[in-house]
């Protein structure tokens, strides 16, 4: 049969999705491929047809274990026999799956990264593996945003396989320096990449506001729609679920501190629309898929572009038009580099962390079409959206580079050694016993803002923060440094613009006090 034969027999599906019949050629052709589409694209495919026509057995590797069974038990519906093996299983039956897969009686066996690592190394190598199939492959980088360190013994494992299978990486996430690394280390030359545009995602950014009531009034208006919303913490979910159940939305909830049990019988109401909202910390979502999901709101600020593009994406599966929604707050964004900063991991990686932690300050503050700042950030350029929050505002945008460069000249005379409320009670001339005491009074921009209120001042600071001008540093008391970016305005080589509601300025310079 051919691959398009058994796409039709075997999946009942007409046609391949775009990347689908690339990847399987190459497979084909016994060339290691990278495959990076995005989550709905139809990655599993990709193995699961050329499994059927290799003549020996395809190793899935995969991080998913709770999902494991229901994958195998998918294709076993098809009339496609595979199975797993993972920490579920007792001794005895490990071994029965083993000696299936040895006389050929399973075409396809899911693995954990941990059992290439383990002793069981041995009874894997000695399976006829014609493929394998390197699933969540951004794991195996350091530079991804899920980094797992079971997946990096993969690199000696595989080179380790007597059969010398052809590999076949797949992910929904990677950057051009993630995309690298796991060539690198996985001994691939080809890349399927296919495009990371969602044409009926809308996405939004809430800014700073009261996430609570917005979430409340959403669901009041969406009461009919499924849909997920991450929070931040466990307890956060917690707090959540109550609330909204309170006002009897029908709502469940999933996290790490969940039993097993009750994860399972959680994710299966909203699988099964038993439940119409998944409120959920982040460790919910990797391989679901419910095709109906309308919205996804994070009520929490993600790590890095990579985790909310891909948490994001479990909306509209179906290619419905849907949502995914940002409720930015900057103090979420303080915390979490405070927690960055806390953290035991060396200085390089914690520079990497609040980069990418940087990076979503961006998306949350950029006036560009929020699509093509993702696809810019993936590699890929593309048109405007005209759906997105950026493009669907009509609010003029204002040059504010003067007052930038004041923001920003101030905070250099002060050494870069203050946080937000000194540095905007210096511009605005306030005559504040701190301000004196430190002889601040003196500086040549002190009172150079006089004609705006402290409080739009320290907004002002907050946007230029959250826009990556000036970097808050330090957990409790963040101290005011400025970026390159900001640097690069105090020199004139870099304009900013802000869309805001034209607010009442005073006409002339006042006393702040
Ligand atoms: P991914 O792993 O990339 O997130 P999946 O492999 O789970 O995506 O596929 C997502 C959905 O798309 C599945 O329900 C799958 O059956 C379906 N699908 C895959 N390929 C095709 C195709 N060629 N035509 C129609 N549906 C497809």
């Amino acid at each position: 049969m051919t691959p398009q034969e058994l796409l039709k027999t075997k999946f009942g599906y007409d046609s391949f999705r775009p990347g689908q019949q690339a990847v399987i050629d190459a497979i084909l052709k016994h060339e290691n491929v990278l495959t990076i589409m995005p989550t709905g694209g139809g990655k599993s495919l990709c193995y699961q047809i050329p499994a059927l026509l290799l003549k020996g057995l395809t190793l899935v590797v995969s991080p998913l274990i709770a999902l494991m069974k229901d994958q195998v038990d998918a294709l076993n519906e098809n009339g496609i026999p595979a199975t797993f093996v993972n920490s579920s299983l007792d001794f005895s039956e490990i071994n029965d799956r083993l000696n299936q897969a040895q006389a050929g009686a399973v075409k396809l066996l899911y693995v954990s990264p941990e059992r290439l690592d383990s002793g069981a190394f041995a009874q894997l190598a000695a399976l006829p593996i014609d493929l394998v199939a390197v699933d969540e492959a951004h794991c195996i980088s350091q530079w991804g945003h899920d980094f797992r360190p079971s997946y990096l013994a993969l690199t000696d494992r595989l080179k380790q396989l007597p059969t010398q299978p052809t590999i076949v990486a797949l992910t929904a996430t990677a950057t051009p320096r993630v995309a690298e690394d796991i060539k690198t280390r996985l001994g691939i030359t080809q890349e399927v990449k296919t495009g990371f545009q969602r044409d009926n995602l809308a996405f939004k950014v809430v800014k700073d506001q009261d996430s609570d009531r917005y979430l409340l009034d959403y669901l009041k208006l969406n009461a009919d729609q499924s849909g997920i919303i991450y929070a931040s913490t466990r307890k956060e979910v917690e707090r959540l679920t109550k609330l909204l159940q309170k006002r009897h939305f029908s709502v469940t909830m999933y996290h790490g501190g969940l039993t097993p049990e009750q994860r399972r019988h959680n994710q299966e109401d909203f699988l099964y629309d038993r439940a119409q909202v998944m409120v959920a910390t982040n460790a919910f979502g990797m391989g679901i898929d419910k095709s109906n999901v309308r919205f996804v709101i994070h009520d929490a600020v993600p790590g890095s572009l990579e985790a909310y593009y891909q948490e994001a994406g479990r909306a509209g599966r179906d290619g419905l038009p849907s949502e995914a929604i940002l409720l930015f707050k900057l103090a979420d964004v303080q915390t979490q580099h405070f927690f960055i900063d806390q953290s035991d991991r060396d200085e390089q990686s914690k520079q990497h962390e609040y980069e990418k932690l940087q990076m979503m300050s961006q998306y949350a503050n950029t006036e560009q079409c929020l699509q093509q700042f993702i696809l810019n950030y993936f590699g890929e350029t593309g048109p405007k959206c005209g759906r997105c929050s950026n493009c669907l505002d009509t609010r003029e945008s204002q040059d504010i580079t003067v007052a930038t460069q004041k923001v920003l000249s101030c905070v250099y005379r002060m050494h870069e050694r203050f946080g937000k409320t000194l540095v905007a009670q210096v511009l605005a001339g306030s005559k504040d016993q701190k301000v004196t005491k430190m002889g601040f009074e003196t500086l040549s921009t002190y009172g150079i803002m006089a004609n705006q209120t402290k409080k739009a001042i320290a907004e002002l600071i907050d946007y230029l923060t959250a826009a990556g001008y000036l970097l808050a540093d330090g957990g409790q008391y963040p101290v005011l440094k400025i970026t390159a970016l900001g640097a690069a305005v105090l020199k004139g080589e870099q304009t900013v613009t802000r869309k805001v509601a034209v607010t009442a300025t005073k006409s002339l310079p006042v006393n702040n006090e």
